[in-house]
């Protein structure tokens, strides 16, 4: 069946995990220690704490007001987003392997990040994506189930085996989509992984698809 439709993961597979990382290990931590008047290193830990006790299966881990409720942390939120869209770095092979796809395929972002992230690192692309989704934001879920992948294809109109999804995730990205029967490829970009579902760069992902 021919591919109708390519998804891409955010972070790890489009940009690098700098901006959200900034984020999650510096900020929240620095706010914590100054909220609960504790020294950096030891809020540090605290919070990692916190972070595994959830752990990156549960859609909270993606929640921002929920970790702002659950650390108690000062100030609104809403701003650091924005505050920290300098620390956004696109993989330099991200943008021609979307030019190359965008011109057959419509294009769309399948993402655990939560909206308020995505719009950030959308903002530091610049491709006009057809669709955006966010599994914690859109369906409070995180896409390590195949229910989550399903509910993309039902909005796309499209059958599961008309999507090509690429990120690098082994489970999120790959092993989830590809038990529903998605045409998923898993991004190793440390280049370690070899196998007919494994790429190195989304260039050789996009020779894939064309
Ligand atoms: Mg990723």
């Amino acid at each position: 069946m021919p591919i109708r439709v390519v998804s891409f993961d955010m972070e790890g597979t489009l940009v690098d995990h700098s901006y959200s990382k900034t984020i999650w290990e510096g900020d929240i931590p620095a706010l914590y220690a100054e909220a609960h008047g504790l020294p950096l290193e030891e809020a540090r830990k605290k919070v990692f704490a916190e972070y595994a006790d959830v752990g990156e299966g549960r859609p909270e881990w993606y929640d921002m007001g929920y970790w702002w409720r659950r650390l108690g942390l000062p100030h609104y939120w809403r701003n650091l987003p924005q505050r920290r869209k300098d620390e956004c770095r696109v993989y330099p092979d991200a943008q021609p392997a979307l030019n190359r796809l965008g011109k057959k395929y419509p294009l769309i972002v399948s993402s655990n990040t939560i909206r308020e992230f995505l719009q950030i690192q959308l903002g530091c692309i610049e491709y006009p994506f057809s669709r955006v989704f966010s599994a914690p934001t859109d369906f409070n879920a995180v896409k390590k189930a195949p229910d989550f992948y399903q509910r993309v294809c039902d909005i796309l109109e499209i059958k599961p085996e008309e999507l090509a999804h690429v990120g690098d995730h082994e489970e999120f990205d790959y092993r989830a989509p590809k038990k529903l029967g998605v045409k998923a490829y898993h991004l190793d970009r440390i280049g370690q992984l070899k196998g007919e579902d494994v790429v190195h760069d989304l260039n050789e992902f996009a020779s894939r698809l064309l």
